[in-house]
């Protein structure tokens, strides 16, 4: 396997650690902080959490990148147990789970895991597939599906890794003849895979 369903899912919060931002969230939410580029008071965003559901006096603060840790957080002192990163603050406007918050997020900065795009990535000269080496035409697949993972959905990328596998572990180096037809085989299923995208 080139990625397993825990990496990828790994992968998933980095990248969107990575892209999001907590400013950003917190303003799309109506609770906009003051500044971005230092820490300031505000009001509480969490009032059904909060006291008596109300905050009169600001107890809450957004803190930049840098001030208080090498990413963005947000802390009320009265009801946030500990500070809350940006999956975090989500998590807790919407009441919901953590993937579903990783989800939530995808969509707000449009990170895509669905489509490969082929008019960029495809190499046009191989295009007459039959008569290419098919250990040429293994590596050309692996880089392409390794280039593109993030666009795949996870059980399409899943399906052409484990043909991959297969096509890997059918190679026999000192016999390549025998291997060579279903070698073919097995790479021509990963072309029309990685042509069609996922379903
Ligand atoms: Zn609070």
């Amino acid at each position: 396997m080139l990625l397993t369903k825990e990496e990828f899912f790994k992968h998933r919060i980095e990248k969107v650690k990575e892209i999001s931002s907590l400013f950003g969230i917190m303003s799309r939410y109506g609770h906009a902080p003051r500044y971005e580029d230092r820490s300031a008071q505000l009001h509480c965003c969490f009032l059904d959490y909060h006291s008596s559901g109300r905050d009169t006096k600001p107890s809450a603060r957004y803190y930049p990148k840098g001030e208080r840790g090498d990413f963005e957080t947000y802390y009320c002192w009265v009801c946030t147990p500990k500070p809350l990163d940006v999956i975090g603050f989500v998590q807790r406007t919407e009441d919901i789970s953590f993937g579903q918050a990783i989800h939530k997020l995808e969509q707000f900065y449009s990170i895509q895991y669905e489509d490969i795009d082929l008019e960029k990535d495809f190499d046009p000269t191989l295009t007459h597939t039959s008569k290419i080496d098919p250990k040429i035409l293994f590596r050309y697949n692996e880089k392409l599906l390794k280039d593109n993972r993030m666009f795949f959905k996870l059980e399409s990328f899943k399906r052409v890794c484990y043909v991959l596998d297969k096509i890997y572990a059918s190679y026999d180096e000192n016999n390549p003849t025998i291997t060579v037809k279903r070698l073919t085989e097995w790479s021509k299923k990963v072309q029309v895979m990685l042509q069609k995208g996922p379903e």
